[in-house]
């Protein structure tokens, strides 16, 4: 097996069992998931392989799973591989090389590729050509060789950290948003189910609630209240009994964790509600500040706790309020 073809991420296996495997099957999207489904109907009924596709946006929302959908649909075999583990363009050129006709490679982090790898998908992804450099100095010289149809399939937290020439090369960019809670309640419940869990509709509602709009994050919470449900001797899992759960877990009301109050309390305590700026957070909460910027604020700002003005980051009155603070006069709702 290629050790660059990274089968399923390991660490969240448990993924794998909940992930959905059609499109009927996938909840929330709905426009992302529509016109998909438009694109494969078309690219089939034509026999060719399907536009290059682009997923963008949070961690968790089902990027991977959609990837693997559309290979299942197209009826195409599924390769995947990410950015950084991808070091020299070689690499990539052998994976190219080794695609079956029709393929979907999968290249998760896409924008984490190294420049000269990226500049070997430029042609592969335009020409379906891999151009070789021979030899060195005078005698050196490029040949082309041709590739097997294929689908790339990018997927990044932001479109904005792709450079523009590959962002171009993608015909078909999709965006995923975060869920609401009426869908993530189909999630856990669909889950539950998978996980032989018997939850009651108002604590899938209350884990649904709690759940960061994220799928994954739903299933793990999902997870951890089956054990202490277990542990507690729970038959049927209510809302008391997921909110004990959850609180135990340190996930509060809005579905917070540690590192947002961590976060939210920095700015509140340390800075009087902003503007700070986001290398100042990063440094103040020891996290990279892709982590803060990909992964915590894109949360807290569609919450409205959050602001990014152009002189930083401030909090709003509703983060105050969440707190359990006063806000300074003149702070926004
Ligand atoms: P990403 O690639 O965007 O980080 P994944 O595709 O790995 O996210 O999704 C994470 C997990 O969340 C999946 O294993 C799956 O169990 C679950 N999931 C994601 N999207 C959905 C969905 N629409 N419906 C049900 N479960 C989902």
């Amino acid at each position: 097996e290629n050790p660059l073809l990274t089968a399923q991420r390991t660490p969240e296996d448990a993924d794998a069992a909940l992930r959905p495997k059609t499109l009927d099957e996938f909840v929330g999207q709905a426009a992302a998931r529509e016109n998909l489904r438009v694109f494969i109907a078309a690219a089939k009924a034509r026999g060719e392989a399907l536009d290059h596709v682009l997923f963008f946006g949070p961690p968790g929302l089902g990027k991977t799973t959609l990837a693997q959908i559309m290979a299942r649909e197209m009826g195409v075999g599924f390769r995947a591989t990410s950015g950084p583990v991808i070091a020299k363009s070689g690499d990539l050129a052998a994976l190219l090389t080794n695609l079956e006709d029709g393929d979907v490679l999968f290249i998760d982090e896409i924008h984490r590729l190294a420049p000269a790898v990226e500049e070997v998908l430029y042609p592969a992804m335009e020409d379906r050509a891999l151009d070789i450099m021979i030899g060195e100095g005078p005698s050196a010289r490029s040949i082309r060789i041709d590739l097997p149809r294929f689908t790339l399939v990018g997927a990044t937290t932001r479109q904005g950290l792709l450079t523009t020439p590959l962002r171009d090369r993608f015909g078909i960019p999709v965006r995923l948003n975060f869920y609401t809670v009426e869908e993530l309640e189909q999630v856990v419940t669909r889950a539950a189910g998978l996980l032989g869990l018997p939850l009651a509709p108002d604590g899938a509602r209350e884990v649904a609630r709690r759940s960061r709009g994220t799928p994954r994050i739903a299933g793990r919470l999902l997870r951890r209240v089956r054990d202490f449900a277990h542990a507690a001797g729970h038959d049927v899992v209510d809302a008391g009994a997921a909110d004990s759960a959850l609180n135990r877990l340190e996930v509060d009301s809005l579905g917070l964790d540690a590192m947002d109050r961590r976060y939210l309390s920095m700015i509140a305590d340390i800075y009087r509600g902003g503007p700070v700026g986001v290398e100042t957070l990063a440094a103040g909460l020891s996290e990279p500040r892709d982590t803060i910027e990909e992964v915590i604020e894109p949360y807290l700002i569609q919450l409205g706790l959050v602001a990014r003005t152009a002189r930083g980051r401030c909090l709003n009155g509703l983060a105050w309020k969440h707190l359990g603070l006063t806000p300074p006069a003149g702070t926004q709702d």
